[in-house]
């Protein structure tokens, strides 16, 4: 404990959260086992002394009553929630008996290690992969969230990476695109308006409904969701229409101007206003705006892919700043995710060299369907009949619910889930095992939404009776008889290895710098030496059926997908059946699943509740707070609604993830979303769905 008066002790770390942001963490330790409040560092340029609500009060998450700290066997009936405890020795032996049976009826395939971002942390998130390759069991391949739009920005540039980030301040004009920071990754508001106070920048929000970035922007734009690329096609025709596109850029820097100019000569701002609800003169204003203003810098987020056509959107929005040319400037260009930079070596925590590639690979984000045994998503292969669960909650934030409860129901799978909290999916499992939290082990990390290779080194012990994923994973390894030299590694040592390998130096001067800046060269993160295909030049005309990897788009995708930018028709369109668009945007006191067991998170989220146009509510007779019942083919949930006059006719918000326990059914916002995969390589469409509402 910290003398009375004493200074507190301030220790250093790393946001771990599936944040874009990634902040560098001051962390108030107050004695071995306790922290007190959390605070971003003021000298990593990009976090630059700011951090979200949620993370500043850690403590009361890190310090909750109830986290696990015993392993629970299942005692009653499943998803029953009721648990007796076990020792370590009894719940590892468990799982790797129940696993190996698996394996002896239909194959090792029949086992599937499942994980997300609950920790980006690269060594207690990635390593479960490790026991995968060294085991053979089925693959995952991770579409939940990045790879509509990772595959949609790819697909122009050759390569996940972008400008500077902090060269927002620089900008002249930033546009903030399908995504709201202001309560998802605060950063890039502090990026934003350091240029607008320092600079009379411009900020502009493109988003499906009105928030508080929105309210923090100079110009909004809401469109209806899935419809970003016809307002992209008609900004690009203004552009090319009044002489705005950058031609000498163009023909240098891009495969097919001439074609495209051609191609986008019907996508006028009418056509647009049509489908997008965005009337012309918004869409005219933002098409001068960006194109009188070379220093303008597209930020562009995650939730705008999150539609069947959402690499289509991401790729057109992207396709904005080839153009105009805006890449040439410093406060220019475009942004997505800095993922390529880091160059990472991972054969090491991920056993890479033990993979076999041979072993088939199932679709994170299609659990449901392969849990009740849908073939196609099985991939003509074995049933699952075991899971072992790491780093995320699939009962809560996976799409298709109903699906995914069955399935989870099935008395012949077993479940094992390793977690901090008795979370929805936990409650489904057999076996329970209590994990650490960030600050309690080692860790490594990227800024996906920045430049930085970050530390985050053990700063208090963990509360007795928790392990880390490091610990359980190998503990699993040696009972299962899988062998690889990174079970026999520490946490410290493997990342000291992976920065060694990938090219950069080591853990201990990591340990020393608290994190390494490794942003690119000015003239590489704006491609002005080309962009990173083979002719340098920007891809207006993806080679869509050419990407990578096959098999996990819906059938037929690439034959129908657009061959140039354009409005994608394969989104699930209002009908007179079911006439509202659904959007399910995130919360900002939640992220994902996490933070909706802290109080104040709930107490300020207050309940879930959807969004509805005044216009809309009225001709169904629903009044403010009343409560309505969403459904679709997949289900049927019942919210709260709020009359709310920031979004188009014909589309409701719902933010979460919230449990499902908190709907007034036990049925979350999930039974709406669809599991079926976003064209061309999958992903999953949860701004996607159409529905019906009723008063209840
Ligand atoms: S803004 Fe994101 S990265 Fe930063 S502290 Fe909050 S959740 Fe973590």
């Amino acid at each position: 404990m910290n003398a009375p008066g004493a200074p507190v002790e301030l220790r250093y770390s790393t946001c771990p959260h599936d944040c874009p942001s990634t902040c560098a963490l001051e962390v108030e330790r107050l004695d071995e086992r306790t922290i007190g409040r959390v605070y971003g560092a003021d000298d990593n340029t990009y976090t630059a002394g700011v951090i979200c609500a949620k993370v500043a009060r850690y403590a009361e998450r890190a310090h909750h009553p109830d986290r696990l700290t015993q392993p629970l066997r299942r005692r009653g009936p499943k998803g029953r929630g009721e648990f007796e405890p076990i020792s370590w020795d009894a719940a590892l032996d468990e799982t790797a008996e129940a696993l190996l049976r698996a394996e002896q009826r239909h194959g090792t395939e029949s086992v599937w290690p499942y994980y997300y971002a609950g920790t980006m942390g690269l060594v207690m998130r990635d390593g479960i992969n490790r026991l995968r390759n060294a085991k053979r069991y089925s693959g995952q391949y991770s579409t939940i969230c990045v790879t509509a739009a990772w595959n949609g920005f790819i697909a122009g540039t050759g390569r996940l990476a972008g400008a500077d980030p902090r060269e927002m301040a620089k900008s002249d004009c930033v546009v903030i695109w399908g995504t709201n920071p202001a309560h998802t990754q605060i950063n890039v508001m502090t990026h934003a308006v350091r240029a607008r106070k320092e600079r009379g920048a411009k900020i502009v929000h493109v988003d499906v409904y009105r928030n508080a970035t929105t309210d923090a922007a100079d110009l909004a734009i809401i469109l209806r969701p899935g419809t970003d690329g016809a307002f992209a096609c008609a900004v690009m025709h203004v552009l090319f229409r009044d002489g705005l596109a950058d031609r000498a850029y163009l023909e240098r820097y891009t495969d097919a101007p001439r074609e495209l100019e051609e191609h986008l000569r019907s996508r006028t701002p009418q056509w647009a206003a049509r489908i997008t609800g965005v009337p012309v003169d918004e869409i005219e204003a933002f098409a001068r705006l960006v194109g009188t203003t070379p220093r303008t810098y597209f930020r562009l987020g995650y939730g705008f892919s999150r539609s069947r056509n959402g690499t289509i959107n991401m790729h057109a929005a992207l396709s904005i700043a080839a153009v105009t040319g805006a890449w040439r400037h410093e406060g220019g260009g475009a942004f997505h995710n800095n993922g390529a930079i880091y160059h990472w070596d991972r054969s090491m925590i991920e056993g890479l060299d033990v993979l076999d590639r041979s072993v088939r690979v199932l679709d994170q984000s299609r659990i449901g369907p392969i849990l009740v045994g849908e073939r196609d998503a099985l991939k003509g292969g074995p049933p699952v009949d075991a899971l072992f669960i790491q780093n995320t909650n699939p009962m809560m934030v996976a799409p298709d619910h109903n699906r995914v409860r069955r399935g989870f129901a099935r008395d012949d799978l077993f479940v094992c889930v390793h977690e901090q909290f008795l979370t929805e999916t936990a409650h489904m499992a057999d076996i329970v095992l209590p994990a650490t939290m960030f600050l309690e082990h080692d860790d490594l990390y990227q800024g996906g939404g920045h430049q930085h290779i970050m530390l985050g080194p053990k700063v208090v012990e963990p509360p007795e009776g928790c392990r880390s994923n490091h610990q359980v994973i190998c503990a699993l390894a040696k009972r299962l008889g899988a062998s690889h030299p990174g079970f026999d590694m520490s946490a410290r040592e493997l990342i000291d290895w992976t920065l060694v390998k990938s090219g950069w130096r080591g853990v201990a001067e990591l340990e020393r710098e608290r994190w390494f800046d490794v942003q690119p060269a000015f003239e590489d993160a704006h491609y002005l030496k080309g962009f990173a295909w083979p002719d340098g030049k920007f891809r207006f005309k993806p080679d869509w059926a050419g990407m990578k990897p096959h098999g996990f788009g819906p059938e037929g995708a690439p034959a129908n997908i657009p061959l140039l930018p354009d409005h994608y028709e394969v989104i699930e369109e209002a009908n007179d059946a079911m006439p509202f668009r659904l959007a399910t945007s995130p919360a900002r006191n939640f992220l994902n699943s996490t933070f909706t067991e802290t109080p104040t998170s709930t107490v300020q989220e207050k309940r879930p509740t959807a969004l509805v146009h005044p216009a809309d509510a009225a001709r169904l007779g629903i009044a403010d707070g009343a409560r309505v019942r969403l459904g679709n083919d997949r289900g049927t949930t019942v919210v709260h609604a709020k009359l709310f006059d920031g979004l188009r006719e014909g589309v409701v918000i719902v933010e979460g993830i919230w449990p499902n326990a908190a709907f007034e059914e036990g049925m979350g916002i999930n039974v709406l979303t669809g599991a079926d995969p976003i064209a061309p390589v999958g992903g999953a469409a949860f701004h996607d769905s159409r529905i019906w509402i009723r008063p209840v």
